[in-house]
């Protein structure tokens, strides 16, 4: 019956993907991927954004570099007009129609103005009867050069700006004039419009979004230039944005909002030299990382996208995992259901072979199954030199006791029959229930026709014993047995049947209890057999058996290396007769252990005798069967023939077949290995005809193998044979065994087997047994002369 599949599903990623454990590691691998992408989006970024602020600190300090240099230089312009104004006082200046700055270009004065010290204007440059804007600033530059320190006496004095008109940031200024003396001549006062000087930066500061912005020493903004607007008048004092006002001297940067606002700007600022004013330069960040954004955002997109790839692909990979997973599953569920089907489908299937093949009266195999088995039988009968013989059975008067005693007493009957044929024969042998009455036994490996008859008398007596209770009823009945033998009745097992069933009708119509060979002249035989039984005990103290003798010959130089003694009978009736006809009949009977006896006593004798005459000895190979190795004298016998004709035990030899090990292996071997231990040669016989193999042989004390002459005789033709030869011949080689061919019969099988590599060979080509006076020349000479 065959085993239930077991189902393994193949593949390295088909049993990855659906392991449990993959769906968490890439979920863990994709977050990886994530935060490792993202990492690196945020850090160019930031990166990008600390850059740009930088770069812009850098243009800020530009302009903020250039913007305060131009102030400078405009208001040192102003220091120039004041000296211009101080000539006037002096009355140096003839003509001061020309004195106007705006006529010099320098369009940022609004316009200037001379006073005296009594703050009487002298000079207007718009021609003004008073200047009153400028008048008051003199009011605050007066009461300072009389109070104020003198440095601060001589520095200009700048006022945050008094009114705005036309978008002009009218800045007024006052330097008060001293002579040589220090005295105070009068004032120059002027207005600057800071807005007109920061417009000139218009430019910078739309396309560099900048906030331009001055302020006074208090943190007052003069004027402011944002996005090309003008503006100004916010109050930074005390505020964060203008803390550095109250530092040191120099620039730096701001990190501080604007009043007002949340963001702190990105701002520098430089103060002037030498004036009170500083410049703050400053961009809003939100509008310059505004301008990062677009490229910004095409990296957030980017990293979204692969963000988006990495998700898609490990959901589509877990998924495929779980589809996996789920179909493994449902593969397994369906092998397991599937083998556990086939399992039940063998078990019905043997159930209904069972049911098909065998008497369901009986239990014994029916026809059907009788010439399934018979078949496979005769195909190993193919290569066995002994008899298979088939029984064909049918029970006398059956119908009768059918009709009388009742059908439940016939199909008792039926089942006793078969239960007593079962018991009747060995174990292997076949029998079945063909129908009705008819049964057929397929016995095998019959040594002769003798011991076929016996058991066909066998059958008869055992059938034709009474049945003295089946349901009650007391019933007699015999058989009658019809012969047919493989292959001399027939090759198949079709034709085997028909002629043993021909024989049968034979029997049946000679009488009851009777059986019948389909060769008739078996029928002679069987009788000759029994006649022959009967016979043999006293044919062994009348010395009626002799020995014939057939020499061995090595294949290498043709020496003559041994003998083997075969058995004749030399009947005063039937003259010669050859072992085949009476070796089954002695072993079946227990005749064959004192056969052996006298064979073993008779080649030590004649060994004797021979050393007596002075022939050189060979060592004499004796048959032993199967049963002998089961007879513990056997030894005892060999050691004691040995020394009773003072003889070398090399010089005694066994051959033994493959049977010996079928029925007893242990007794057999040890036997065997008291035999060897005792100094003889076990020689393996028939070699190949039997089942056992090359490995199983090693374990056996076995000196040679012998091929069985089957292989030989074809060995020219039929290519396995020849193969079979040679390969036994190689493994046993390997195994240390010696190789003897038997049945040479012709110089190619020779010529043959010595190119293989055979050892010994044996075989009418080579000597006939013959008795043992005819070898007295061979042995002189000791060796073969092959043409
Ligand atoms: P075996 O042991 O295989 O003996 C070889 C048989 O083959 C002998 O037959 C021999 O005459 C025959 N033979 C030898 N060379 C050739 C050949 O070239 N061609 C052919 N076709 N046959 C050849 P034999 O003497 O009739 O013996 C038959 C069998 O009887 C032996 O087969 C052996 O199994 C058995 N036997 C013979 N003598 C004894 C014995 O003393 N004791 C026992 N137990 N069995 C014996
Ligand atoms: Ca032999
Ligand atoms: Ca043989």
């Amino acid at each position: 019956m065959r085993k239930p599949l077991s189902f393994e599903p193949k593949g390295l990623l088909t049993r990855l993907l659906a392991g449990r454990g993959v769906s968490a590691g890439l979920v863990l691998l994709s977050l990886c991927v994530l935060a490792v992408v993202w990492y690196f989006t945020v850090i160019r970024i930031d990166n990008e954004k600390q850059l740009a602020i930088e770069g812009s600190i850098a243009d800020s300090r530009n302009v903020a570099a250039i913007v305060s240099a131009n102030l400078d230089e405009v208001l040192g312009k102003t220091l120039l007009y004041a000296r211009i104004g101080q000539s006037m006082l002096n009355g140096e200046q003839a003509s001061s129609a020309y004195f106007n700055p705006l006529f010099n270009g320098d369009a940022a004065y609004l316009r200037v103005a001379v006073f005296d010290a009594r703050a009487r204007l002298v000079y207007s440059s718009a021609r003004q009867k008073s200047e009153p804007e400028l008048s008051r600033l003199i009011n605050a530059g007066y009461m300072q050069s009389l109070t104020g320190q003198p440095e601060q006496a001589v520095s200009m004095i700048i006022s945050p700006p008094s009114n705005r008109d036309g978008g002009s940031w009218r800045v007024p200024l006052l330097i008060p004039l001293q002579d040589g003396k220090g005295e105070l001549q009068g004032f120059f006062a002027a207005i600057l419009d800071l807005g007109y000087f920061l417009k000139t930066y218009q430019e910078v500061s739309v396309a560099g979004s900048s906030r331009i912005e001055i302020l006074n020493a208090a943190g007052l903004q003069l004027a402011e230039l944002a996005g090309g607007i003008l503006s100004g008048g916010s109050n930074y004092a005390g505020q964060p944005y203008a803390t550095f006002l109250l530092a040191g001297k120099g620039d730096g940067l701001i990190h501080a909002p604007r009043p007002g606002d949340q963001v702190a700007l990105v701002g520098v600022q430089r103060r002037l030299a030498h004036y009170p004013l500083a410049v703050v330069v400053s961009r809003d960040p939100e509008v310059l990382l505004g301008k990062l954004w677009p490229a910004h955002r095409q990296y957030y997109l980017q990293a979204m996208l692969i963000s988006l790839v990495v998700l898609l692909l490990a959901g589509g990979l877990i998924s495929l995992a779980h589809r996996r997973r789920y179909l493994y599953d449902q593969l397994l569920f369906s092998e397991r259901e599937k083998s556990g089907l086939i399992h039940q489908l063998e078990q019905e299937k043997s159930r209904a072979y069972q049911l098909a093949s065998h008497d369901y009266l009986t239990g014994i195999p029916n026809r059907m199954l009788f010439y399934e088995l018979a078949a496979t039988e005769l195909s190993r009968a193919r290569r066995s030199r002994n008899l298979y013989a088939l029984f064909f059975l049918d029970l006398d008067k059956f119908k009768l006791i059918n009709d009388t005693q009742g059908h439940a007493v016939g199909d008792a009957l039926l089942q006793e029959v078969a239960r007593r044929l079962r018991a009747a024969v060995r174990e292997y042998d076949l029998v079945a229930r063909l129908g009705g009455d008819e049964f057929v036994v397929l016995v095998s490996e019959i040594r002769s026709e003798e011991v076929v008859a016996e058991i066909a008398d066998k059958l008869v007596e055992t059938l034709r014993a009474p049945y003295p209770d089946l349901l009650g009823c007391h019933v007699e009945t015999a058989p009658s047995i019809g012969i047919a033998l493989y292959p001399r009745d027939g090759q198949g097992i079709d034709a085997l049947m028909a002629n043993a069933d021909a024989a049968m009708y034979m029997a049946k119509s000679a009488g009851t209890g009777l059986y019948r060979f389909y060769d008739a002249s078996l029928n002679a035989i069987a009788v000759r057999g029994l006649e022959l039984l009967g016979r043999f005990r006293q044919a062994l103290k009348d010395d009626e058996f002799c020995l014939h003798y057939q020499p061995k010959a090595a294949l290498q130089d043709y020496r003559v290396v041994g003998m083997e003694a075969l058995i004749r009978w030399q009947h005063p009736e039937h003259g010669l007769i050859y072992p085949g006809e009476f070796i089954g009949l002695a072993e079946t009977h227990d005749l064959v252990q004192p056969l052996c006896h006298w064979i073993i006593e008779a080649v030590c004798r004649q060994q004797a005798r021979w050393r007596e005459q002075g022939v050189p000895l060979v060592p004499v190979a004796i048959n032993v069967s199967a049963k002998q190795l089961n007879d513990e004298r056997l030894i005892a016998t060999v050691r004691d023939a040995l020394q009773r004709y003072r003889l070398d035990a090399g010089l005694l030899e066994i051959e033994v077949t493959e049977s010996c090990f079928i029925a007893d292996l242990e007794q057999a071997r040890q036997t065997l290995e008291k035999l060897r231990d005792e100094g003889l040669r076990i020689y393996l016989d028939d070699y190949g005809t039997g089942y056992s193999s090359l490995s199983h042989i090693k374990a056996l004390p076995v000196y040679a193998l012998k091929i069985d002459r089957s292989f030989i005789r074809d060995i020219r033709n039929d290519n396995s044979d020849g193969m079979i030869v040679a390969s036994t011949v190689t493994l046993a080689r390997n195994l240390g065994l010696k190789v003897v061919a038997e049945g040479v019969e012709t110089r190619e099988q020779l010529m043959h087997l010595k190119l293989m590599g055979c050892d010994e060979v044996q075989g009418f080509y080579v000597q006939r047994p013959v008795p043992a006076a005819q070898l007295e020349a061979l042995l002189q000479k000791g060796r073969f002369e092959f043409a």
